[in-house]
């Protein structure tokens, strides 16, 4: 890892000018492993701030089984992904972490003082004592639409799964997809946006059988246009379409707007001198901690001998990480293990009274 003896403030954040957030530990990545690193961090009482690319928390759990059933945690016979994630939520609310949604944690970078200086793609920058790598599979992105030269009307004419639908009110908007997030938006802008048009590949749709119900009312009310074909050029103002019939049809539009579904990268990882086999950081067993002195890589995202990609896994891996960064936080200080059940420190730290 390349070390940095410069001044902390900033260097290295995509934004120079931002001053960096202090924080004991930062963990990458809000899935269900961040989000439990973030518990035992609160019972042994080291502050923490999370970042995660997406806009909200429970990384696969949410994003790839929000609804089905999870039958393997212990202590809980079933939940769902969505359910396990607000679960989690709100075990770490009393530790109160600070969040920080929609931004991807660029850099990585050792200061001469050993503390470590990351960087987001929002031009955050964080100064931690520990860092804990709970990154999965990688960032969660939305997968982009590939004509050449789009990117360029990306936040302007270009959005992809957009969380507000308020600001296409009054416009001519063209949703490309065939899933459920697709279908969703179209339907919620119907009404809104002056004209809806769904685009997909095939007059088919891979959503859930009541969403396609409403979306085939919606389309047969004159409120949704469907067009079937694949684009092959936009200006910003028109989407040119080649239908299965080979036949090129124009959309004049104020807004596209991609659902293609999200993949996960790697990402930035990878460019910050850690070691990497196929795509995973190896850890040690005692503390899940990487060479890197004081980073730790936890969930899905590390590998060691045995290694099982299983949130029950996870969270013991992030039980031994957080007691190796006390080492870090508090050197010097024997800290005692204490039960949840009967230390009236760790009940003050829950916000528990018995
Ligand atoms: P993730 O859940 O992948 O979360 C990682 C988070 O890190 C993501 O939100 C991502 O956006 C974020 N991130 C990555 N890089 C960055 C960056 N640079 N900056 C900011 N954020 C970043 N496991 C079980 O134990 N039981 C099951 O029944 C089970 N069922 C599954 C079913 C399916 C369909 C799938 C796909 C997986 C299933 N799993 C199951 C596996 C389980 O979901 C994973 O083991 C678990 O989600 C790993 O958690 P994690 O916190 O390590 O990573």
């Amino acid at each position: 890892m390349e070390r940095q003896d410069r001044q902390a403030r900033g260097a290295g954040a995509l934004n120079p000018t931002a001053t960096p957030i202090e924080t004991d530990a930062l963990i990458i990545g809000a899935g269900p492993v961040g989000l439990f690193q973030a518990f035992q961090l609160g019972l042994l009482e080291i502050a923490c701030h999370i970042v995660d690319a997406l806009p909200r928390a429970g990384g696969q759990c949410v994003e790839l089984y929000g609804d089905k059933p999870i039958y393997d945690i212990p202590g809980t016979p079933v939940t769902t992904g969505r359910g396990l994630a607000e679960s989690l939520l709100q075990q770490i609310a009393p530790f109160k972490p600070g969040f920080h949604f929609g931004e991807q944690v660029a850099t990585l970078e050792r200061q001469g003082d050993e503390r470590l200086l990351l960087s987001t793609s929002a031009g955050s920058a964080f100064l931690a004592r520990t860092v804990f790598i709970a990154a999965g599979v990688g960032a969660f992105v939305p997968k982009r639409i590939a004509l050449e030269g789009i990117e360029r009307f990306e936040g302007s004419r270009l959005f992809y799964h957009p969380e507000a639908l308020e600001r296409f009110a009054g416009q001519a908007v063209v949703v490309q997809g065939g899933d459920d997030a697709a279908l969703d938006t179209a339907l919620a802008l119907a009404g809104r946006a002056a004209e809806v048009t769904l685009l997909h590949r095939r007059d088919a749709f891979q959503a859930e059988e009541a969403t396609v119900a409403a979306l085939r009312a919606r389309i047969a009310a004159g409120a949704i246009r469907l067009v079937v074909g694949q684009p092959t050029a936009f200006d910003g103002s028109a989407l040119q379409v080649t239908t299965p019939d080979a036949q090129t049809v124009t959309l004049a539009l104020d807004a596209l707007i991609g659902c293609l579904g999200i993949s996960p990268r790697l990402g930035p990882i990878a460019n910050w001198g850690l070691e990497l086999e196929r795509k995973q950081v190896p850890v040690d067993t005692q503390q899940f901690q990487t060479r890197e002195r004081g980073v730790f890589a936890v969930g899905d995202i590390n590998t060691y001998p045995g290694k099982k990609k299983l949130i029950v896994c996870g969270f013991h891996e992030a039980t031994l990480a957080a007691w190796g960064a006390t080492e870090i936080v508090f050197p010097g200080r024997s800290v005692p293990l204490q039960y949840t059940t009967t230390s009236t420190r760790l009940h003050t730290l829950l916000g528990v009274s018995h």
